[in-house]
């Protein structure tokens, strides 16, 4: 189940893999985008740590709020919003439980309200979809997060920044896929 000390290791984690993975996620961004993933995570990354250290939420609702709050405020994009409403969508359902596949479920629910994505369209949800539906199997784990990443490659964006350069997406890791894949690792590495 997730908690705050969980969550709030999960998330240091998480921001210092993307101010590391910065300039590659941007680079992914540029054949089939804007160029500006890493740039936009790691202005979320930050935002994140700014708002924990100065807010210092004292339950696992509060901490999700907190860094929904600094996604959707700070890092601009589709990622911004589409990372934000997850997070948001967790909150939420963190005040009726904390388990593990319930509160991943309802962050990819969130992700899909707001982007209208569904699987094999090249985007984070061809991530968030196979961990949730492993996670209530009791099956996550860093296999499932890697062959989910890694599949994008050979997908065609239909949705998102990445549907504009049509067949030309194939054969490129979706950015969005790769830092999804980040957010899941961390989370592997709590001990969750
Ligand atoms: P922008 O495209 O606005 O520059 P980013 O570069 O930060 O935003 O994020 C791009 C990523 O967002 C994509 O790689 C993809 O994973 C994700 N994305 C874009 N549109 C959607 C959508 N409709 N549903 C789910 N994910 C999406
Ligand atoms: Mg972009
Ligand atoms: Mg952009």
């Amino acid at each position: 189940a997730l908690t705050l000390e969980n969550t709030l290791n999960w998330l240091h984690g998480f921001d210092q893999v993307i101010e590391a993975k910065k300039a590659y996620l941007s680079q992914l961004d540029t054949p089939i985008g804007d160029g500006d993933h890493g740039n936009n995570l790691a202005r979320g990354a930050a935002a994140i740590e700014a708002a924990l250290e100065k807010n210092k939420p004292t339950d696992l609702t509060a901490a999700l709020k907190t860094i929904a709050m600094a996604l959707v405020s700070k890092v601009g994009g589709a990622s911004g919003a589409l990372y934000g409403t997850a997070f948001l969508e967790m909150a939420k359902t963190s005040q009726k439980t904390q388990a593990l596949p319930d509160l991943l479920a309802a962050g990819l629910a969130g992700i899909q309200k707001r982007g209208s994505a569904t699987t094999g369209e090249k985007t984070m949800v061809d991530v968030w979809a196979p961990v949730v539906t492993a996670a209530q199997a009791g099956e996550l784990d860093q296999a499932v997060v890697d062959q989910a990443v890694q599949a994008t490659k050979e997908m065609q964006a239909t949705k998102g920044r990445a549907s504009y350069v049509g067949e030309k997406s194939v054969g490129h890791l979706d950015p969005g896929a790769v830092s999804s894949g980040y957010l899941f690792t961390e989370l592997l590495k709590t001990g969750v």
